[in-house]
């Protein structure tokens, strides 16, 4: 019976949706909705127009890496030619555009007016501000309105808020092992394949000393005319770019492309080498796709399936630890971190658990520190909008969190930095996994180190002005005194924790004229932060 009335309520629902499409109808598509697959495409209507828009609001919101600016404008502009190929009317409005006005709702309204339009459609947005500008939007509308999802996800926004009801903390290998059930991804039954579901331990491997990883697989473009429109409407933004030989992918084919790269050359030791870092190579195994699925080029469904049955075929050379990590990361991070972001929105965007408050150095954004690793994952996130997954944890993140940098000042720093950074997955990696602002919903203790694990895991510290041994002194490295000072000065909301007794089992061992040396340069370094 209950069937009887879900079939009939699907019958009336797609009846008003076509009763709808008769009207004269206008779709917004946003920089981040380009989804070649999404059922909108499917058939050509002829009273749809859709709508892309370059906007000054999203380009202003922060100071965004030019390479992402770019890539986003290139991006929709590929999306707007390929709709117009299969013969659907479109709008693309470029930010030079006269009637562009700065905000999404200035220009709906001028187009609605304008093109005597009856009836407006947008998909479901990623971010919690444009959710909430739209929906308002729609309240004020004279016209009808209607909102469909963005079909990308493999988790709808609330399932995780659902699936961890009454949890304080949210395990992600909970969620994760859900989602491999759900989509029947290497099981066999309801056991996971081999039996075992994670294959974390056989992986993160220091690169060795004489490996040479494979040659990044790049885009050779030339942007120039994007860049310069870009640079006449002064837009505000950091890093640099060459325009003449842009690397990132800007359609559905180019990220087809890299995806085929990463599968055939790279995932073999993807896994193995996933935590590396060098000052050598700036890619080493990552796939580089994170672009390509947040603006919805790709699906992480049919990444998953790709590298699955690639997997399934080249068993004697790819390892199942290396698909397993992989396909974790999209399953069990991506959709993870969505999750909490719609179960824990806006609230998550002020958390500031351990009250930090210091200004973001100047280094962050000039790349001019004596502490190598820092440098350098700055450096190549000014040069390539890029860095993987433990330079952004391990490295920046640990520095800020140990420092105690403002949450707020790295978000936005994170947000701008990165060519895939969109709130939805910046801020919950940012103040949840990251800086441990969320007081313990994204990880249950703060991701921070000394200079041991950035040495066990990088080539850093060899070269490093600072000494990766000491802990005071004027050459000691700032990690070493700064990591007892966050555990010293954080007692009271961490030591009841039980994954971290053992460290303070081990500052409260250590002799006190030791601890206070500690803290004194320290609060040196924290002093002159600046200068490190
Ligand atoms: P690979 O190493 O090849 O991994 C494959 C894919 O797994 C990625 O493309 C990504 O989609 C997914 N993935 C892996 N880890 C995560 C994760 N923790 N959260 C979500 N997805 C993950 N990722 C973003 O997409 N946008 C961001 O703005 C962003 N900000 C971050 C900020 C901080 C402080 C940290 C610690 C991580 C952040 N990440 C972010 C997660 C991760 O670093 C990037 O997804 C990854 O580095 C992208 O490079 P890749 O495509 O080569 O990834």
């Amino acid at each position: 019976m209950s069937n009887y009335f879900a079939t009939l309520r699907v019958t009336l629902l797609s009846g008003v949706t076509a009763i709808n499409i008769m009207k004269k109808t206008l779709r917004l598509i946003l920089g981040d909705q380009l989804n070649y697959q999404h059922s909108w495409f499917e058939k050509k209507e002829k009273n749809v127009i859709y709508l892309l828009m370059e906007l000054r609001q999203e380009t202003d919101y922060v100071a965004h890496h030019i390479q992402k600016v770019v890539a986003f404008f290139e991006a929709m502009e590929a999306f707007s030619k390929h709709l117009k190929q299969k013969k659907h009317q479109v709008i693309y409005w470029k930010l030079d555009k006269k009637e562009n006005r700065k905000s999404i709702v200035e220009n709906l309204n001028f187009l609605i007016e304008k093109n005597k339009i009856e009836h407006f459609e947008y998909q479901l947005p990623d971010e919690y501000r444009l959710d909430e500008q739209l929906k308002e939007f729609c309240q004020n509308l004279e016209i009808n309105s209607n909102v469909v999802d963005s079909e990308h996800f493999m988790s709808t926004r609330f399932e995780l808020r659902d699936f961890f009801e009454g949890k304080k903390t949210y395990l992600m290998e909970s969620f994760y092992r859900s989602m491999r059930r759900k989509y029947d991804l290497m099981m066999e039954g309801d056991k996971p394949l081999t039996g075992k579901w994670n294959y974390d331990k056989e992986n993160r491997k220091k690169l060795p000393k004489d490996h040479v990883p494979i040659e990044p697989f790049v885009f050779e473009k030339d942007v120039s005319k994007t860049h310069q429109r870009i640079l006449d409407a002064e837009v505000k933004t950091i890093g640099n770019i060459i325009p003449t030989n842009f690397i990132w992918p800007s359609n559905r084919e180019e990220s087809l492309q890299l995806l085929d790269f990463f599968l055939k050359k790279c995932l073999p030791l993807f896994g193995t080498y996933q935590d590396a870092m060098t000052p050598h190579y700036w890619s080493l195994y990552h796939s580089r796709i994170s672009f390509s699925m947040n603006v919805k080029m790709l699906s992480p469904l049919e990444v998953v399936k790709a590298a699955i049955a690639h997997w399934e075929k080249n068993q004697a050379e790819i390892s199942i630890a290396q698909i397993e990590g992989f396909v974790r990361q999209i399953i069990g991070w991506r959709e993870y971190m969505r999750g909490v972001y719609w179960a824990k929105m806006p609230d998550f965007a002020n958390m500031n658990y351990l009250n930090h408050d210091k200004k973001l150095p100047d280094y962050f954004w000039t790349g001019k520190t004596k502490m190598h690793c820092v440098r350098h994952s700055v450096q190549q996130s000014l040069d390539y909008a890029y860095a993987h997954h433990i330079q952004r944890l391990m490295v920046t993140g640990n520095f800020a969190l140990l420092a105690g940098i403002s949450p707020d000042e790295l978000d936005e720093w994170y947000l701008g930095i990165y060519i895939d950074a969109i709130e939805w997955v910046e801020i919950t990696n940012t103040r949840g996994m990251s800086q441990f602002a969320d007081g313990g919903i994204v990880g249950t203790k703060p991701y921070v180190s000394s200079a041991n694990y950035v040495d066990k895991m990088s080539h850093y510290c060899k070269t490093c002005f600072y000494n990766k041994k000491e802990k005071t002194g004027e050459r000691a490295c700032p990690f070493n005194s700064f990591y007892w000072h966050f555990y010293d000065r954080h007692r009271d909301k961490l030591e009841k924790n039980s994954r971290i007794g053992m460290a303070y089992r081990l500052w409260n061992k250590m002799d006190k004229d030791k601890r206070d040396g500690i803290l004194e340069q320290a609060n040196k370094y924290l002093k002159n932060l600046e200068d490190l």
